[in-house]
């Protein structure tokens, strides 16, 4: 049985980081997909964990080559979800998780329709507000932008499969994997089990 895609998207203050590194402590059946970036990156970042740094031509040269499942820009940089490794560790039965922007997410969901989408989102706007301000780290401005682009952003809230609320962080990754747990047993993720169970009852066959 292959693994499932699981397309991970949010507003940024919802916890997503947080969520799937506990997700991925707590749990060992899951493969973090690292994507390709343009942008620089920030103190602390490491090439290979966070993500790959490329120039714009290396990135292009990935696109030319096929080499990306989806790739979007955000904010004037290219980020891509490099597909040799995504596809590795679904072969390997392992749950791959990609932490993708809106865009990418519904393209993802395009071209693989057995991936399954989960928005993370906190109880409330209020609630998104004070995480944003509570961390300390961020202008009144930055957060007044952030508020405004997660406003923009709700408008695509319905097109997700699910929507995870992270109100107590371990409740909520305890819910997002039995989430995945349950998808597995879906139709759409066992076409080779159908088939199989088609060709066994052949034999069977009426004319
Ligand atoms: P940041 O620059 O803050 O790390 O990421 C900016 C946005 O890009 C986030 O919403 C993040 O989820 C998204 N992102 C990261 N990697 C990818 C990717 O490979 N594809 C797409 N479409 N979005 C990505």
């Amino acid at each position: 049985m292959q693994g499932t895609l699981i397309v991970l998207s949010g507003f940024s203050g919802a916890g997503k980081g947080t969520i799937i590194k506990r997700l991925m402590e707590k749990y060992d059946n899951y493969a973090l997909s690292v994507s390709v970036t343009t942008r620089q990156p920030r103190e602390g970042e490491e090439e290979g964990v966070n993500y790959f740094f490329r120039s714009q031509e290396e990135f292009d040269q990935m696109v030319k080559e096929d080499a990306f499942i989806e790739y979007a820009s955000y904010v004037k940089h290219s980020y891509g979800t490099p597909k040799a490794f995504v596809t590795k560790k679904l072969e390997e039965a392992r749950d791959v998780i990609l932490e993708i922007e809106v865009q990418g997410a519904l393209h993802v969901k395009e071209v693989m329709p057995e991936a399954i989408s989960i928005f993370v989102t906190p109880p409330s706007g209020e609630e998104l507000e004070r995480r944003l301000s509570g961390r300390g780290t961020e202008t009144p401005e930055v957060v007044a932008d952030r508020m405004a682009r997660a406003y923009e952003e709700a408008d695509s809230m319905d097109q997700y499969d699910y929507l995870l609320i992270n109100d107590d962080l371990e409740e909520c990754v305890d819910k997002l994997h039995e989430l995945i747990m349950a998808s597995h047993f879906r139709s759409i993720g066992n076409k080779e089990l159908i088939n199989d169970m088609k060709e066994s009852l052949k034999a069977f066959r009426k004319e």
